[in-house]
C-alpha cells in the first residue's frame, strides 16, 4: 500500500505521528493509499516554514509572482489529465467531470495571474495643499486553506493562488479522503518556481484542523465543507482573533413554473441532481413544481434517468461513478428508504444498485422522491447524493416562501419563459447565487463565489474580488512634501485646505 506524504518548505515530508488515515478508490472499495495525520508539531514545522518564506515572497515584486503564475497555469494545463486522474481514483467522479473541476480551478489562477490590477490600490491628490492620499493593500502573512473531499482540486484553486498572488504564504490542509490532487499541485507550484515554504500541505484531520484555528502566526483561514465544520472553524477560528470565511453545506432549489420549457429542465434537474452523484456542494437536491407541471416533470426526469450509465470512474462510458466511502452510501440509501416510511413515493428507487465486476465499490442508483413535504428528513438534511426530491406547490409565492424558509442559501434556480417572474425571483429569493435557466450557477472566475445563511459563516465570499479583499488589509498614505511655509504650531484636528 502506498503511504502519502505532505508537503513542507518546499519538498515531500513524511509524516511522523504515526497515525494515518486510509484513502480508497470508490469504484473497487479498496484502501490503495494512507495519507499521514498531522500531529500538532508538523502542522507548526509548515506555519514555520510558511512563516520564514513570507519574509522575502511578501515583499517580492509583482511582476516575480505573476511570472510564476504564469507558468504555473502552463503546468497545471499540461498536468489536466494527471490530476484528473488523481481525482478520479480517490473521488470517484468520473473523468470528465474531474477535467471539469481542474479547468474551473485554473480559471482562479488565471485571475491570479492578473493581480497587478486588482493591487494597484488608488491615488488621490492634492487632497489639502501639497498632501496626497494612497490606499494600499497588503498581504496578511500566513494564511491556511481546509477543504472538503469533493472537489480534491477545485477548491484549494480556489484559495492559494489568490492567497500567494497577493504576497501571503499558505498552509493547505485537504480532504484526508482525498489528499493526492493537492499535494500535486504543490508539486506544480514548486516547478514553476514558488520559492520554498510558500505553499505547504499538510494531511491531517481534527488535530491539524485545530492547530491551525489557534496558531498564533495565522492571520486568516478559508474553509470550504459541511455547515456544523463550517460554523465551528468560523466561531473558533474568529475567537482566536483571525480572519475567517467559511462556506457551507447547502440544499439547493429549483424552481419550475408551468410556463418553463420541461425538456430543458427535466434535461437540467438530471444534469444538476445527479452529476457527480450529487456531492456538490451546488447540486440541485429539490425540484418545487409549480401549478400542473410535477406530473409531465417527472416523467421527463424517469425517461432520462432510465438512460444514465453509472459505473466506474475511469470508464469513458460511465456518466455518474460512486460514492465516497460505504458509509456514505448506506446513509444516502437510509434517505431513501425513509422518505418511503414518512409518506414520500418513491418515483425511482436506487438503492441496492451494484456494478458487476465491482461489487465492492461504493455504489447507489439514482433516486427520485415525489410528495415531498418540508418535515421529512430527506428535505430537511442535506443528503449530498444522487437524490431528488420534488416538491409540489400551486403558485409561485408559495414556493418563494419555502424556499426562502431554508435554513440554507448557497445556490438556486428558476426555470421558466416569463422574464417578469425570473427578474421577481433573482431580487426575492435568498440566496447567494442565483441561475435563471442555469441550474449550477457557480460564478466565473472574476466574479465571486458564495452563499447566504448556514451556507456560508463570515462576510467575503471566495475568489473573484472577495478573494483579494479577503487576503489583504487596507493601509492608507497620507504625505505632504513640505514647503517651508507649512511649518507652524497648531494643536487643534488636521482639516484639509
Ligand atoms: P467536512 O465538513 O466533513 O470536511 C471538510 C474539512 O473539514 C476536511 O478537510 C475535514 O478534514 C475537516 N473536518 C471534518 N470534521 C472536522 C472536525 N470535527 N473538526 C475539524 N475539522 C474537521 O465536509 P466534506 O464531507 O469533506 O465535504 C462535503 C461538504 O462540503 C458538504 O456539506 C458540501 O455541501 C460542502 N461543500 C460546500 C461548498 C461551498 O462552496 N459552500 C463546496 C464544496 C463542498
Amino acid at each position: 500500500m502506498k503511504t502519502l506524504s505532505h508537503w513542507i518548505g518546499g519538498k515531500p515530508v513524511e509524516g511522523i505521528s504515526g497515525n494515518f488515515g486510509p484513502v480508497y478508490n470508490p469504484a473497487t472499495g479498496a484502501q490503495e493509499k494512507q495519507v499521514p495525520f498531522a500531529s500538532v508539531d508538523e502542522v507548526d514545522s509548515a506555519v514555520a516554514a510558511a512563516k520564514a518564506a513570507h519574509a522575502t515572497w511578501g515583499t517580492s515584486s509583482l511582476a516575480k509572482r505573476t511570472s510564476i503564475l504564469f507558468k504555473y497555469r502552463e503546468l497545471v494545463d499540461a498536468h489536466r489529465e494527471e490530476i484528473a486522474q488523481l481525482i478520479t481514483a480517490e473521488h470517484g467522479k468520473v473523468h470528465s467531470d474531474a477535467l471539469g473541476e481542474v479547468a474551473r480551478g485554473l480559471e482562479i489562477v488565471e485571475l491570479a495571474c492578473g493581480i497587478s490590477e486588482k493591487l494597484k490600490g488608488e491615488l488621490s491628490t492634492q487632497v489639502s495643499t501639497r498632501v496626497d492620499v494612497a490606499s494600499l493593500r497588503q498581504s496578511l502573512g500566513v494564511v491556511a486553506g481546509i477543504t472538503p473531499f469533493n472537489f480534491p482540486a477545485m477548491v484549494p484553486m480556489w484559495m492559494f493562488p489568490i492567497a500567494v498572488a497577493c504576497g501571503n504564504t499558505f498552509v493547505l490542509k485537504p480532504s484526508e479522503k482525498v489528499p493526492s490532487a493537492a499535494f500535486k499541485l504543490a508539486e506544480l507550484a514548486a516547478e514553476a518556481g514558488l520559492p520554498d515554504g510558500v505553499l505547504n500541505v499538510v494531511n491531517g484531520d481534527k488535530t491539524a484542523v485545530d492547530r491551525i484555528l489557534e496558531h498564533p502566526d495565522i492571520a486568516a483561514v478559508s474553509f470550504v465543507g459541511s455547515t456544523p465544520i463550517a460554523k465551528y472553524i468560523h466561531t473558533t477560528g474568529t475567537a482566536n482573533g483571525k480572519r475567517v470565511q467559511a462556506l457551507g453545506g447547502a440544499k439547493n432549489h429549483m424552481l419550475v413554473l408551468p410556463d418553463a420549457d420541461l425538456d430543458l429542465a427535466a434535461d437540467a434537474a438530471i444534469n444538476a441532481a445527479y452529476g457527480s452523484a450529487g456531492e456538490r456542494c451546488m447540486a440541485i437536491s429539490v425540484v418545487v413544481a409549480v401549478g400542473d407541471t410535477a406530473d409531465p416533470l417527472i416523467e421527463k426526469v424517469k425517461e432520462r434517468a432510465a438512460k444514465l450509465r453509472i459505473g466506474p470512474g475511469d470508464d469513458p462510458a460511465s456518466e455518474m461513478g460512486p460514492l465516497i466511502t460505504k458509509a456514505h452510501r448506506d446513509k444516502v440509501a437510509s434517505y431513501v428508504s425513509g422518505a418511503g416510511a414518512q409518506g414520500a413515493t418513491v418515483a425511482i428507487d436506487g438503492t441496492g444498485f451494484t456494478v458487476e465486476g465491482h461489487e465492492d465499490g461504493h455504489w447507489i442508483g439514482v433516486s427520485l422522491l415525489d410528495n415531498v413535504t418540508p418535515e421529512m428528513d430527506c428535505y430537511r438534511d442535506e443528503i449530498f447524493g444522487p437524490v431528488l426530491s420534488v416538491v409540489r406547490v400551486d403558485t409561485y409565492d408559495e414556493a418563494i416562501t419555502l424556499m426562502n424558509n431554508s435554513p440554507w442559501g448557497n445556490g438556486t434556480a428558476i426555470f421558466t419563459r416569463d422574464g417578469g417572474a425570473a427578474r421577481r425571483f433573482q431580487l426575492e429569493v435568498e440566496a447567494g447565487m442565483v441561475g435563471v435557466n442555469v441550474p449550477i450557477p457557480v460564478p466565473v472566475g472574476y466574479h465571486s463565489f458564495g452563499g447566504w445563511k448556514d451556507s456560508l459563516f463570515g462576510d467575503h465570499h471566495i475568489y473573484g474580488n472577495d478573494g483579494v479583499h479577503f487576503y489583504t488589509r487596507g493601509k492608507v498614505v497620507t504625505t505632504r512634501w513640505p514647503d517651508p511655509s507649512d511649518g507652524g504650531i497648531n494643536l487643534g484636528f488636521p482639516s484639509n485646505s
